[in-house]
């Protein structure tokens, strides 16, 4: 069965769980797991042979699972892997129908005792996070659940969904696109996500709000850290990644900021592509340097360099493009991930000009993927943002040393991210401290544009895709044009590349180099009548610049040369117009210069 319907079915089924290792200390996991059970209606008896006969939240705690007089339909075990085989043996002759190993507990032993007991068997998760993400009671942001549903969600309380509870699920983009993270309103049936335009979300009682404060509950507390349209946003963009959360934030340069500090202290340093978009390389370089973080530029083509690059402690990790802006280049991602992960650092993708339509980084090993929602994403030039989307598939205790995930937070009464969260702990380490510190939040207004911007990215990038095609091919052949960046032209040195991992096309922002240089560049621009002279990309409109006139007109000529945007490059985001109407306009321009 698929691991989220068998768990989204045990969640369902059971009513009495027997909590192994549950503690009496108020911080630790199992102590907040069991609260957030019973207050979702489920029975939990404690066992803990140091604390036997005393009363643990209400219950009495047995020394055994064998010793409860109670039917038991669930254990869960908060204990070391050695030991989970003799609980299996116990969970098996009291006729327990799950065997539930925690966060960070795998026992392949275990395993084996409940298949040959016909006993369901999760191990390495938590059901209270199961619990809160598939019921859709989403604390600090968006973990996608897998779940699609046109049924409004039941008030006050969701319950666990079961196959027939009225859930569905794909994994195509056009479906996700517009299903994922929405369903009708709980209160209101509104079909549509809300803007839920709050600052802050009311507590039910001084417990209820101290559990929301030590991560205990999942819950909004204040816009700063989560808020329910983001959330919705944060699934969906999840969903199209096929990852287990993301982080929606103010912008792309935001999202640059959100992603790398959980990594980053004085001291660590970024190897970053030397192709990037020149505001990152800025931001990198720059900005990042008067934390105490250093970057290292390299060509990610040359794989060598990329090796030795990584090779020093220091090193935290490693960030590319999949699809470079402004001249299209594409990066070998899986032989990226391949060298991260060799010295033990995550891969970061900034995939803003490919989305997800186009390529999947986590598919070829990347970490953590990262957007401009500006461009594609939205779509329509009209609501700024960013989103950091986790895989969750990188291990934070054995990698380089990343103490904020890895080692206690004082901020958060000692508790480790990594040992309660498990993979969401980058995901919810994003909201609950880099938001909460730094707040780079986004509006509620923005993520809702952003979430009807993308019911529609995979109908635009196939449009995007075709248009970018005829109108590359149409300079590549213009007696003007000396050149066109665009990687799906055969003789593009990034051809093989995005034939690999590009799907539909090579994307649609380009550049093209002018015979008549600088003043040809200006004239051309000014020359557009239908496309729009601006310096943004991926919109629906066609849009073009000039950049050595524009965002590179600080760099001198050979500087410009060096970042690829000599004086006569012209840099075009191919629209979803007509393409007829797009060549047409620009023939026009290149005749008048
Ligand atoms: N990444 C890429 C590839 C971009 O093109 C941009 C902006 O142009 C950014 C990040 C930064 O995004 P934002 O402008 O939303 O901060």
């Amino acid at each position: 069965m698929d691991d989220d319907f068998l768990i989204a079915d045990i969640l369902s089924t059971t009513k009495t769980i027997a909590m192994v290792g549950a503690s009496a200390n108020w911080k630790r996991p199992s102590f907040f797991v069991m609260k957030y059970m019973q207050k979702h209606g489920f029975r939990v008896i404690p066992v803990n042979p140091g604390l036997v006969g005393q009363t643990l939240n209400g219950e009495t705690v047995y020394g055994s699972v064998t010793e409860i007089p109670d039917q038991i339909d669930m254990v869960d075990v908060f204990r070391r892997p050695e030991d989970c085989p003799e609980i299996a043996e116990q969970a098996a002759r009291i006729g327990a129908d799950t065997l539930w190993l925690q966060i960070g507990v795998v026992s392949h032993a275990a395993k084996q005792i409940a298949a040959d007991n016909q006993i369901r068997f999760v191990e390495n998760r938590c059901p209270k996070i199961e619990h809160s993400r598939l019921s859709g009671l989403l604390g600090l942001g968006g973990f996608y659940s897998g779940l699609l549903s046109s049924r409004r969600a039941p008030n006050p309380q969701p319950p666990t969904p079961t196959r027939h509870g009225g859930f569905a699920k794909s994994s195509h983009f056009e479906t996700l696109s517009i299903h994922a993270g929405s369903r009708p309103d709980s209160s209101t049936s509104a079909r549509i996500t809300p803007i839920y335009q709050s600052a802050a979300f009311a507590f039910d009682d001084a417990d209820h709000a101290a559990s929301l404060y030590n991560l205990q509950e999942p819950g909004n507390i204040y816009g700063r850290l989560s808020n329910p349209t983001t959330a919705a946003l944060e699934q969906r963009i999840a969903a199209l990644d096929n990852a287990i959360g993301a982080c929606c934030v103010a912008s792309g340069h935001a999202a640059q900021l959100v992603a790398l500090y959980p990594l980053m202290a004085p001291g660590r340093k970024i190897v970053a592509s030397n192709k990037l978009y020149g505001g990152s390389i800025t931001q990198f370089t720059r900005t990042f340097s008067q934390f105490g973080w250093q970057a290292e530029l390299v060509n990610v083509h040359d794989l060598e360099a990329v090796e030795k690059a990584v090779k020093s402690e220091e090193v935290a990790v490693l960030f590319a493009e999949s699809l470079a802006n402004p001249d299209g280049n594409v990066s070998d991602i899986g032989a990226l991930a391949d060298i991260a992960h060799r010295v033990g650092i995550p891969l970061i993708i900034d995939n803003t000009m490919a989305t997800p339509v186009m390529c999947q980084p986590g598919r070829y090993g990347a970490d953590i993927i990262v957007y401009s929602t500006t461009k594609f994403l939205s779509g329509h030039g009209n609501a700024l943002g960013g989103a950091v989307v986790d895989m969750g598939n990188f291990d934070w205790f054995s990698g380089r040393s990343y103490p904020s995930l890895n080692t206690a937070d004082p901020a958060y009464h000692g508790i480790t991210f990594a040992e309660t969260f498990g993979k969401h702990a980058y995901v919810t380490y994003c909201h609950a401290n880099v938001l909460r510190d730094l707040g780079p939040t986004m509006s509620p207004m923005n993520a809702f544009l952003t979430l009807t911007g993308i019911e529609t990215l995979p109908l635009r990038m196939r449009q995007h895709n075709q248009n970018a095609a005829k109108v590359a091919e149409f300079l590549a052949n213009h007696p003007q044009i000396l050149s066109v960046s665009w990687a799906g032209l055969p003789d593009s040195p990034y051809y093989e590349l995005a034939q690999k991992y590009l799907i539909g096309g090579a994307g649609s922002v380009f550049t093209a180099t002018l015979k008549d240089g600088y003043e040809a560049g200006c004239r051309l621009v000014e020359s557009c009548n239908l496309i729009s002279h601006l310096a943004n990309i991926g919109d629906t409109r066609t849009l073009i610049v000039h950049p050595a006139s524009t965002t590179h007109r600080q760099l001198t000529s050979e500087q410009r040369d060096a970042a690829g945007v000599g004086d006569g490059v012209i840099r075009l985001s191919i629209g979803i117009e007509h393409s007829d109407d797009i060549i047409a306009d620009l023939s026009a321009a290149l005749d008048s210069i």
